[in-house]
């Protein structure tokens, strides 16, 4: 017999003896379908893509998103919005405003656990909440969470338990944001779920969702996962993703600038300080994240003669478009922005010029710490 089957997503032979190799399924997988018993069979990581919704990111302006959305629309359903804290700007998705309709909608910030712990709650929900108005949406509650820790997961499960008596539940969300993690969070936790998973279609598109039925007789909805280009994730190879996404609290580390200095964030930031009094500037960032203070005369050709070496991520192989600056008056001690990476803490009255590739993720608030 042709022991060669391959994996009817991805096309890898498929394999028993290395789950860190292409076409890795589990040995007693691997004998049932050499004995003829599965047939059509996802490799592993084929698998996990489908079953954690990552097989097909959609784009924002996909016709099929927005087919789904007034699906969502048609019904009474809770919108939830699970959006990246660290991301915040990108994952908030103000498409979906018109959408909403009489129905109750709700934003949960997830991967709480990174930022540092001193920090009091109200602050970022206050800010949550002012970003979210802005562009028209008006959540009823906002929930702060780590899915990957299961941290202050109780609240926001109590909450869906009584919403759910009498409507669905949609999760929607940009990718990367944890929708996933979060999902199987909540489902680990509820308990008495079994058998949860079933994938179906969107009427009128081709989009997939997982549905988890309730004991309620209610569902929870998991949407496709959206993509846009403003997300640095979306640009970034997994290695390079992995080096800018902290995985632990963050811990502040600060740098003594003077007007006519630069701060490389690696290659992906930068901070030009054009005016004000010499001072403490505190980057909150992945620990891996390197830092680079520089003249700002000196810094375009620092820049070019490095990035993709010393100032990596990103790598060499990436195609990000280039960086580009946005001037900033600080008008109190404020946050600079950088989405996806973490933040930079700034004193009042200095006029910095912050820089990300093509302004991805990049933005102010008043400072949170
Ligand atoms: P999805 O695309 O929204 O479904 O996102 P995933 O669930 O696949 O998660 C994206 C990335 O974020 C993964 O690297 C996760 O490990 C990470 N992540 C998810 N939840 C948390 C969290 O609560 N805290 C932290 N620090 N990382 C998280």
């Amino acid at each position: 017999m042709d022991d060669k089957i391959i994996c009817i997503g991805c096309g890898a032979i498929l394999q028993s003896t290395c789950p860190e190799e292409a076409g890795y399924i589990p040995a007693s997988r691997l004998k049932n379908v050499q004995d003829g018993e599965d047939n059509d069979v996802y490799c592993q990581r084929c698998f996990r893509l489908r079953h954690y919704n990552e097989i097909m990111p959609v784009d924002t302006n996909n016709d099929d998103f927005l087919a789904l959305l007034n699906s969502m629309a048609e019904k009474k359903a809770l919108i939830v919005n699970v959006v990246d804290l660290f991301d915040f700007t990108n994952s908030l998705l103000s498409s979906i405003t018109r959408f909403i309709g009489n129905n109750d909608f709700i934003l949960v910030g997830n991967k709480f656990d990174l930022f540092p712990q001193n920090l009091r709650q109200s602050k970022i929900k206050d800010w949550m909440r002012q970003e979210a108005n802005r562009v028209g949406l008006f959540p009823k509650k906002i929930f702060l969470v780590s899915a990957k820790k299961q941290k202050n997961l109780e609240k926001l499960i109590s909450y869906l338990d009584i919403e759910s008596r009498n409507q669905d539940v949609y999760f929607v969300g940009m990718t990367n944001v944890g929708k996933s993690t979060l999902l199987n969070a909540i489902i680990d936790q509820m308990g008495d779920i079994q058998d949860l998973i079933t994938t179906s279609r969107f009427p009128g598109t081709t989009l997939d969702k997982i549905e988890i039925p309730l004991e309620n007789g209610h569902l929870l909805v998991d949407t496709p996962g959206i993509m846009t280009e403003n997300q640095l994730a979306t640009h970034l190879s997994a290695k390079e993703l992995a080096i800018i996404s902290p995985q632990k609290p963050l811990k502040p580390a600060t740098y003594q600038l003077k007007p006519g200095n630069t701060l490389f964030l690696a290659g992906l930031g930068r901070i030009d300080f054009l005016k004000g009094e010499p001072a403490s500037f505190t980057v909150y960032a992945a620990r891996e994240l390197y830092i680079h203070r520089t003249k700002t005369e000196k810094a375009d050709e620092f820049y070019s003669k490095h990035v993709g070496e010393l100032l990596s991520p990103p790598s060499n192989e990436d195609k990000l478009p280039e960086l580009k600056g946005k001037k900033f008056h600080t008008s109190s001690k404020s946050d600079l922005l950088f989405g996806g990476i973490g933040f930079v803490t700034v004193p009042n009255d200095c006029l910095v010029k912050v820089y990300t590739p093509s302004q991805i993720g990049l933005g102010i608030r008043r400072a949170l710490i």
